[in-house]
């Protein structure tokens, strides 16, 4: 959908919840990834698909650090950007490769959101802490593509 209509932007939005395996909100998995050349999926017969588009790199990493910033500042800790996964996802039993699937096929800017997943004292996260990974998100999406009135 976000091909057949150019988007200028889209995203992918996570977090890590659950009593097993959750991430705090505040420590760790908050990374902003965004789409670089020569990163690459395999196919069943061991085929690497890779990311080429250098137009839509450029764009994808000045829009990643734009969210780092957003984000860090909205959700009041550090927020890593990667250009790659930063590990094989092979070992996860998914396709082997550095980047996400939907960025690998998206022909336009698309920026992936992970993010700890839960709240002090709970599993998921509470209203505060939704609030301000979306208040990151927005302030992010409106200095990237900024609406003209
Ligand atoms: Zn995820």
């Amino acid at each position: 959908m976000a091909n057949n209509a150019h988007a200028a932007l889209a995203l992918s939005i996570h977090d890590q919840a659950g009593p097993k395996g959750g991430i705090a909100f505040n420590q760790g998995n908050n990374t902003v990834y965004y789409q670089k050349v020569g990163t690459y999926r395999a196919t069943r017969s061991g085929k690497r698909v890779y990311f080429t588009d250098r137009t839509i790199a450029d764009i994808s990493a000045r829009y990643g650090q734009v969210f780092q910033q957003q984000r860090a500042r909205a959700e009041g800790h550090s927020v890593a950007v990667r250009g790659d996964v930063g590990y094989d996802l092979g070992d996860r039993d998914l396709a082997p490769g550095n980047i996400w699937i939907v960025q690998l096929l998206s022909r336009v800017p698309w920026i992936y959101n992970e993010a700890g997943g839960n709240s002090a004292g709970i599993s998921g996260l509470n209203a505060a802490d939704k609030q301000r990974y979306a208040n990151g998100l927005v302030a992010a999406v409106e200095i990237c593509v900024p609406t003209h009135r």
